[in-house]
């Protein structure tokens, strides 16, 4: 799914559970669930050749610009400055929006720059058996569409 989908899952996980222990294996859960969902994401295309790496690479970045959007619209922090960007890694919308999207940076430089450590490789292929994107672009995004609607009624 989206950075958008993952990230909003995570902080809600994070912001509900709070138990950094127990929200952690759900957040990581939600991420592998969320991908077994038939849905288009931004890496659609590249493995089959039809969309190039720097395109997606590109939208990716405005994915997860969205993504940091979103979560801070779904649950505001109490401050925003510079002073305190890297406290709030301690907010739970923070840390739990990067935990959800963490399983998609981990494959990042496989799929943008054809770079994978060995470590990853068994980490990526997991990650690979529950991914099922679809090429079509609206049916790819109304699960997704539903399920952030459901996270917003639900937050
Ligand atoms: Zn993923």
């Amino acid at each position: 799914m989206l950075s958008i989908s993952h990230a909003v899952t995570g902080a809600f996980i994070a912001v509900k559970i709070g138990n950094p222990v127990l929200a952690f294996p759900l957040i990581i859960l939600s991420h592998y669930l969320e991908d077994s969902i038939h849905h288009w994401d931004v890496g659609t295309g590249i493995s089959g050749g039809t969309k190039s790496s720097a395109l997606a690479f590109r939208h990716e970045l405005f994915d997860l610009t969205l993504a940091a959007v979103l979560v801070l619209i779904f649950f505001p922090l109490s401050s925003y400055n510079l002073s305190s960007l890297i406290y709030s890694l301690k907010e739970p919308q923070i840390w739990g929006a990067l935990l959800g999207i963490l399983p998609d940076l981990l494959e990042a430089p496989r799929n943008f720059w054809k770079y994978e450590p060995v470590w990853l490789s068994p980490i990526n292929r997991f990650h690979g058996r529950f991914h099922h994107s679809i090429p079509q672009i609206i049916p790819g995004l109304a699960p997704q569409v539903i399920l952030l609607t459901l996270l917003w009624f639900l937050r």
